[in-house]
């Protein structure tokens, strides 16, 4: 009861001080306390002080621990060089070429620390012809490391042995009205860095917050300049759109602001049939509740779904041309992953999941003999399955098909062998007449035509 007392008395003589050109925030009045760090991030910021340096906790964590989030992970910035980083803690690497950054590890915890950077004075900044920065790599201090990053609320700055907040943009302000804006004049902000457009989707879907109408209204005339970033971070944060928990908001949002022509190319076309729009659209509900609950998620099964449906044509082409499934199925992943990569880098480490669950859907429909059993224990039976369940909820193929399997891995084995369809006299024949070709042969794995 005093305790509430004290603290209502406390939060209202609770005041905002300025120090240089920063709003300083008391704990009092933003509530997020020392112990709400990571460990790791505490032993950073403690440590880099003890040596003599300024080291606070920054952007994306400070954002979600005063929207009562739990942060992803915890990045520091200091002043402090990263060879001076280096030096402090034994345990560390200096990594990054663009920009070098100093990972520090605590058991499995993993602390990002950066040195303040500034932005770049126009006369030395590398450009391309577009306007967008090459090189942004030069040491500044605390201010100078506020106004380079993007949005206000990304740029609070957070000290664990004060618990005070520094605020150079207003972004305290900004986080309480639930508005995402843009530091600088958001123009220069987009040709300097395209991708800061996708962010502001990408973050405003994720936080649900407004996006400020200055830095929403260049983004239509602006888009564009995405043509012109590199296809490895385009995909980076494509994959962290989709992977955010928040995906259905994030394409939903794209097409709002009709940023996602050219990003997800194949996704155009797919989003114009209605069943693939159907498909797509559950299988990214499926990947947000999973993230939800926990869940791993892989991209391949992403990746594997968004390109299903342009598979599927492909693969039917194959065939009215006289091909036998498998081997159509295979004619049409090559073309379709070969066409994807040309535009949107998926890296090649994911083909070989993305082909094996494509595959794995022909082998569904194989509902005789050994081969449901030899199916069940494919390492990425479950994957398959789960890609299947979504094809029967997006009306492609019947639920009859889905329930099968469904009560077929959870079935004693009599059961099993009820459930078995009979085999077709062609299927018999074609096997034995293998047999005796190879004695040593067993029943192949590939469907029948
Ligand atoms: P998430 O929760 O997805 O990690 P985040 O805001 O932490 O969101 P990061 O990519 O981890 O995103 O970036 C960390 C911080 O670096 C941001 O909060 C922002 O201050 C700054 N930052 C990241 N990308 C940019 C960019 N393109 N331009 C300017 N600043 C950026
Ligand atoms: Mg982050």
């Amino acid at each position: 009861m005093i305790n509430k007392f004290l603290k209502r008395v406390f939060r209202k003589s609770a005041k905002v001080r300025s120090s240089g050109n920063a709003q300083v925030i008391p704990f009092e009045l933003h509530g997020v306390s020392r112990d709400q760090i990571s460990y790791g991030a505490q032993k950073v910021t403690d440590w880099l002080q003890a040596a003599g340096y300024q080291a606070y906790v920054v952007g994306g964590a400070v954002r979600d621990l005063l929207l009562n989030r739990i942060p992803k992970d915890f990045d520091v910035a200091t002043d402090a060089t990263p060879e001076e980083v280096r030096r402090v803690f034994r345990r560390s690497r200096i990594i990054g070429r663009r920009f070098r950054l100093v990972h520090v590890m605590f058991g499995e915890e993993v602390v990002e620390a950066s040195t303040f950077r500034s932005m770049i004075e126009a006369e030395d900044a590398q450009t391309d012809e577009h306007g967008r920065l090459l090189r942004d790599n030069q040491f500044g201090d605390q201010e100078q490391d506020a106004a380079r990053r993007d949005f206000t609320v990304n740029a609070l700055f957070y000290d664990p042995a004060t618990q005070e907040i520094h605020d150079y943009h207003g972004g305290y302000a900004d986080m309480r009205a639930n508005m995402l804006r843009m530091i600088g004049d958001p123009a220069v902000r987009y040709r300097e860095d395209p991708v800061r457009m996708l962010r502001a989707v990408r973050l405003s879907a994720k936080l649900e917050m407004r996006i400020d109408a200055a830095t929403a209204a260049p983004i239509a005339r602006m888009k564009d300049l995405l043509d012109n970033v590199p296809q490895a971070r385009l995909l980076d944060e494509v994959l962290k759109m989709l992977l955010s928990g928040h995906s259905v908001e994030c394409i939903q949002q794209l097409h709002k602001m009709n940023l996602h022509h050219g990003l997800l190319p194949l996704l155009d076309v797919i989003l114009e049939q209605p069943l693939g729009e159907k498909f797509v659209m559950l299988a990214l509900r499926n990947t947000d509740e999973r993230i939800s609950q926990d869940k791993p998620v892989s991209p391949a099964f992403l990746f594997a779904a968004l390109l299903w449906h342009e598979v599927l044509a492909a693969w039917k082409l194959h065939q009215q041309q006289g091909e036998r499934p498998v081997g159509a199925m295979h004619a049409a992943m090559d073309e379709v992953l070969g066409k994807q990569k040309a535009r949107l880098a998926i890296p090649h480490r994911h083909d070989a999941v993305m082909k094996e669950i494509w595959l794995m859907q022909l082998r569904f429909e194989q509902r005789a003999g050994q081969r449901p059993f030899r199916l069940l224990e494919q390492p990425r039976f479950r994957a398959g399955f789960d890609f299947l369940l979504l094809r029967c909820a997006s009306g492609e193929v019947d639920d009859e098909l889905g329930l099968w399997w469904d009560e077929f891995q959870n079935v004693s084995a009599e059961r099993r062998a009820e459930m078995l369809q009979p085999e077709q006299a062609a299927d018999k024949k074609r096997r034995r007449r293998k047999l005796r070709r190879k004695p040593e042969a067993t029943a192949t794995d590939e469907p029948v035509a």
